[in-house]
C-alpha cells in the first residue's frame, strides 16, 4: 500500500501538520505501507521557497522518514512539483468537460452566495472564468455544492489536483483532518467521473485536529505552534513530539513520531 504525507507550502509546519503525519507513519506501520511525500504546490501566489525548505529541514529535524518523493527542496523543484503535472490535471478536466459536468461561474467572493452561473451558458474558455462542477449526484454540504475544479487563473483546484495525483501516484491510504471529510466527498464524485478505477478503493482515516490551547484552529500563521519557531527557540524533537501529545490528549511522555502514532491510533481509534 502507499499513504502520503501531503503538506502544502503557504506557511510553515505547525504541530498539527506534525501530529497529521504521525498517524499516517504508525497507520503506515499498520499496513505495511510506504510514505510518500507529495507537496501541494499548485497555490503559487502562496508559496514560498521557504516554505517548501521548512518541509525538509522540519522532517528531518523531527526523524520523520518517507520513501517515495523528492529528497529535498532541490529535487523537489525539479521533479516533483505539481507545475510539471498540469498536463494530467488538464486531461482530467477536459474529461469532465466532455461529459459536460462542468460550467463556467465569474462570481467573486462577494457576489458567490448568489451564484445563478449554471443557467448562464457562460463560455468556459472566458477570461476569468472558473470552473464549477454539477454535482447534483453527490451528496455535499453548502460550501462544496458544484465546487471549483479548474480556478479564475486557468489552474486547477485542490479537489481536482489532489485527487489526480492521488490516482497517478498510486495512492490507497489516504490520512486527513476531520476537516476534510467533505473534502474526500468530493474527491470521491470526481473520481467516479473521470474513471480513475483503483482510486475508488482507497482506505481513508480522518483524524481529529489539535486546536491551540485557547481551542483555536491551528492556523500556519500562528508563530508559535510553527516547528521552525519552536526549534529556533530551542526546542528538541522530544520536547516537541511530547508538546502535541498533551495538546492531543496523550500521555505526554511520547518522544518519537512513530510512538506518538501509535499512541494516538490506541486512545483515538
Ligand atoms: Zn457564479
Amino acid at each position: 500500500m502507499l499513504t502520503r504525507m501531503a503538506p502544502t507550502p503557504s506557511g510553515y509546519l505547525h504541530l498539527g501538520n506534525i501530529l497529521s503525519f504521525c498517524i499516517t507513519a504508525a497507520l503506515a506501520e499498520e499496513h505495511g505501507a510506504s510514505i510518500l511525500l507529495r507537496i501541494d504546490d499548485l497555490d503559487q501566489g502562496r508559496v514560498r521557497p521557504a516554505y517548501i525548505a521548512d518541509v525538509f529541514s522540519t522532517l528531518n529535524y523531527l526523524g520523520i522518514t518517507w520513501q517515495q518523493g523528492p529528497l529535498d527542496a532541490g529535487d523537489f523543484i525539479r521533479r516533483y512539483s505539481q507545475l510539471k503535472r498540469l498536463g494530467l490535471y488538464q486531461a482530467a478536466l477536459n474529461t469532465l468537460r466532455d461529459k459536460k459536468m462542468v460550467y463556467a461561474c465569474d462570481c467573486t467572493r462577494k457576489t458567490i452566495g448568489h451564484c445563478r452561473c449554471r443557467n448562464r451558458k457562460l463560455s468556459l474558455d472566458g477570461l476569468h472564468h472558473q470552473w464549477r462542477l454539477i454535482t447534483d449526484g453527490a451528496a455535499l454540504d453548502g460550501s462544496l455544492k458544484d465546487f471549483v475544479v479548474r480556478r479564475k487563473d486557468g489552474f486547477p483546484a485542490y479537489q481536482l489536483s489532489s485527487v489526480v495525483d492521488d490516482v497517478h501516484f498510486g495512492v490507497n491510504l489516504v490520512v486527513r483532518g476531520e476537516d476534510l471529510r467533505q473534502s474526500t466527498a468530493a474527491q470521491l464524485y470526481i473520481c467516479d467521473l473521470v474513471e480513475c478505477g483503483a482510486f475508488r478503493n482507497v482506505v481513508f482515516y480522518h483524524h481529529r485536529l489539535l486546536t491551540e490551547p485557547g481551542g483555536e484552529k491551528m492556523s500556519k500563521s500562528a508563530g508559535a505552534v510553527s516547528i521552525h519557531y519552536l526549534a529556533a527557540h530551542g526546542h528538541t524533537p522530544a520536547r516537541i513530539f511530547a508538546a502535541i501529545a498533551k495538546l492531543a490528549g496523550l500521555d505526554n511522555g511520547i518522544t518519537d513520531h512513530l510512538a506518538l502514532g501509535r499512541e494516538y491510533l490506541r486512545y483515538w481509534r
